[in-house]
């Protein structure tokens, strides 16, 4: 190469393509190409459907598993069989990350509702100074009364 003692680009850069097929026909020692026969493309269509592995339907095919790998997507074969359809799996709606209440800040974190129930939220209210709740809720946490305690019965 005629770069010299210059680090940056060589100044007869091949075009990339020229390149690009340089280094593949020199890392494939192997045949370039694998003969796609119309009796190969069939048992690859037929072993795919079977569900074999890539691995596998090269071996029996005397071809690489990129071979098929790459075959198989060039005849838009559906991609691998799986035990579990991607169809069928049900779409699991991802919650938005509940609601983050500003527990420093100044606005009452009563819950109100049942956690984990539709309409939960927390008061939100203006805190009293210091408290995080707000009066109202402030009287209720620290004032429990005891007639509420399910023990009563
Ligand atoms: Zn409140």
């Amino acid at each position: 190469m005629p770069a010299g003692k210059c680090c940056g680009l060589a100044p007869f850069l091949l075009p990339y393509f020229v390149l690009e097929f340089v280094i593949h026909t020199l890392s494939s020692g192997a045949p370039m190409e694998t003969v796609w026969t119309q009796q190969r493309i069939e048992a690859l269509t037929n072993l795919w459907g079977d569900g074999l592995s890539t691995a596998e339907i090269g071996r029996r095919l005397g071809i690489t598993k990129n071979a098929v790998v790459g075959k198989a997507h060039r005849l838009s074969l559906s991609p691998r069989p799986s035990p579990v359809k991607a169809s069928s799996i049900p779409r699991v709606k991802i919650k938005p990350a509940s609601k983050v209440v500003e527990m420093s800040g100044p606005s009452c974190s009563w819950p109100s509702g049942h956690p984990g129930e539709k309409g939960f939220h927390f008061c939100g209210a203006r805190a009293m100074h210091g408290k995080p709740y707000c009066p109202e809720h402030a009287a209720l946490a620290y004032v429990r009364p005891k007639s509420q305690s399910s023990n009563a019965a």
